[in-house]
């Protein structure tokens, strides 16, 4: 297919792609969608073949570190046959058919992407789910998803026992452990002998492949479908966000959990020959951050705006240098423009906002090669028709604000969800004329730049005003008091509702008188954006409501506000 014939003309130079314009990058995109598509053998055996003849760099496949001395390094033939053991222990030990989904929640261990690229193999359904889960999140999962097995750790292994009776679908249990437990097939034991001969299974390109659970920032998770076209299209994000090549070390902090992972830690690097690198820390700290990625050869670094945020106000006073980093992306949230220009500040390095959704690729990103505007999250993704519209699935004008859409028909384009797993309305009511309605308000500047407004309910209605919180945010956030704040409308007697800001302090403000400082606060926010927007109201507070991937939960906030009076 002709997705291959564009690989191979690249990774033979191995030099990034270097678009001079938004326009060169467009032409370059072409994706012929196969009729049979499965990413393990059409991509990852492709770079196996490429490597064994010496057509791509000795760079590793798969890098893992846990900081604690261990360190595993796969080449592409290496994952091939580790993976094809794998394959076989999930149709043999585990009676696992093509179609069956398998939940899979492990920490960020190598075993991880053998499980995907196991479940790809075997034309299973992979689920992946985060290791924060509970007993009620398990059964939950289980029972909505109908999954035939689960591959989980020590750790969460009682979990599953505990509801595993209530789970009739559930058929194996595939345990990644030094100890066997009863009931359960041990993964590191069956290793040993199984055979790394198997034939992946043949895949049509629009073949279910893995559900996603979304981040749940409003409310429970939903259940996403992806077909195997999802590997596909996220070479996008790949070749023209992250500027992969062979010769490229790629490091996403994300958690194994969710779709952002998929994204950046299994196909974008991949589907470019780049190598995945891990560092398996079980929470985000900042200084083996910056350690690791002084260190290691990490090229290409992907982190969510919380982690960046958490980097800058930790010891980058000092300049890094690192090792060969030459390209950062951030996405999942708005990310404030003074923590872009912090981190170029000390690291001479600009971040690529991305946005998208675990329903889709990459929406609309700042690709190199193009004029970063700060704050804005660049241009549609040449996969994608990104318009905005009005209420009526009207296009509008650059200048006004409306709703992100993705046209749907009559083509669903590549990269894009099938459905809400067992929820068909909300699949219907996504849809406004030929538009995928994303639930995100946003405008379009006369350059064609997308600068993302809120969530469609973050938005807050004062005095006839519409105003976005990521925006006063970022205002707060530069004063000198504040290490991060949400926003959100709180009700009014007169204006209906106003702008309340929620802000955890930085230490040394603690003590600081507290009337005084919110003044203080306040009159630089009417000076820093309109003042229409200033908040009125003003709360100190421990720590924020986030979600497992650290995003804001502002309607839990929200929904304070509204209980109490
Ligand atoms: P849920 O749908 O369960 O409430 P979620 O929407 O946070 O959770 P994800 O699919 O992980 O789940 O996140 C996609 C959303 O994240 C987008 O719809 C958008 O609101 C936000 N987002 C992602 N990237 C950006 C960005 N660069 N700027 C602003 N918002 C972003
Ligand atoms: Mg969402």
């Amino acid at each position: 297919p002709g997705f291959v014939r564009a690989l191979h003309k690249d990774y033979r130079t191995a030099t990034p792609q270097n678009f001079s314009s938004y326009e060169s990058m467009k032409k370059d995109f072409k994706l012929e969608i196969p009729e049979y598509f499965n990413f393990a053998e059409d991509v990852l055996d492709q770079w196996t073949k490429m490597e064994k003849v010496g057509k791509r760099p000795s760079n590793p496949a798969f890098w893992w570190i846990n900081g604690n001395g261990e360190e595993v390094r796969w080449s592409f033939e290496e994952l091939g046959s580790l993976s094809r053991k794998f394959a076989n222990i999930l149709t043999e030990a585990c009676s696992l058919k093509r179609g069956d989904p398998v939940i899979v929640i492990l920490p960020k261990i190598p075993e991880w992407w053998l499980a995907n690229v196991a479940c790809l193999r075997t034309g299973t359904v992979l689920i992946p789910g985060t290791t924060q889960l509970t007993q009620k999140d398990i059964l939950y999962r289980l029972q909505s998803s109908k999954a035939k097995c689960i591959i989980t750790n020590d750790v969460l292994a009682p979990a599953v026992d505990a509801v595993a009776s209530k789970c009739e679908n559930l058929h194996s249990k595939l345990i990644v452990s030094q100890n066997s437990r009863e009931g359960w097939v041990n993964l590191k034991e069956m290793m040993k002998c199984a055979s790394d001969t198997h034939s992946c299974v043949k895949t049509k390109h629009n073949e279910m492949m893995g559900i996603f659970f979304t981040s749940g920032t409003t409310g429970l998770p939903k259940m996403i479908g992806h077909t195997h076209s999802f590997g596909l299209g996220l070479s996008v994000n790949g070749r023209y966000w992250l500027d992969l090549t062979p010769l490229d070390v790629m490091w996403n902090t994300s958690d194994t959990g969710w779709a952002k992972t998929a994204w950046s830690s299994v196909f974008s690097p991949w589907i470019q020959g780049s190598c995945v690198f891990v560092h398996y820390l079980p929470h985000f700290e900042p200084t083996s951050v910056l350690q690791t990625l002084s260190k290691f050869p990490i090229t290409v670094f992907c982190s969510a705006p919380t982690g960046y945020r958490m980097l800058v106000q930790n010891d980058m006073e000092r300049t890094w240098k690192f090792k060969s980093l030459k390209h950062c992306v951030s996405a999942g949230e708005p990310i404030n423009p003074e923590v872009i220009e912090q981190w170029r500040n000390s690291t001479s390095l600009d971040i690529y906002e991305g946005y998208g959704q675990t329903e889709t690729v990459l929406i609309c990103g700042n690709f190199k090669g193009m004029k970063i505007k700060p704050g804005s999250m660049g241009k549609p993704s040449p996969a994608f028709n990104v318009k905005i519209l009005d209420e009526n699935g009207n296009v509008l004008p650059p200048g006004q604000e409306g709703d992100i859409g993705i046209q749907v028909l009559p083509n669903r384009p590549l990269g894009f969800f099938t459905h809400y797993v067992d929820n068909p309305s909300k699949t219907t009511s996504t849809l406004r004329g030929s538009f995928y309605i994303t639930g995100d308000r946003a405008y379009m500047d006369e350059d064609g730049y997308f600068w993302f407004v809120a969530r469609s309910d973050d938005i807050i209605l004062s005095s006839g005003y519409r105003i976005g919180p990521f925006e006063v945010e970022s205002a707060l956030n530069e004063h000198p008091s504040v290490a991060e704040s949400a926003v959100v409308r709180s009700p009014d007697p007169i204006r209906g509702e106003v702008v309340k800001a929620f802000i955890v302090l930085n230490p040394d403000y603690k003590s600081h008188e507290q009337e005084q400082l919110k003044k203080e606060i306040q009159e630089h926010v009417k000076k820093t954006t309109a003042p229409y927007k200033y908040p009125r109201k003003v709360e100190f507070i421990e720590e924020l409501p986030k979600t497992v991937s650290g995003k804001i939960k502002r309607n839990e906030l929200r929904k304070k506000e509204w209980k109490t009076t």
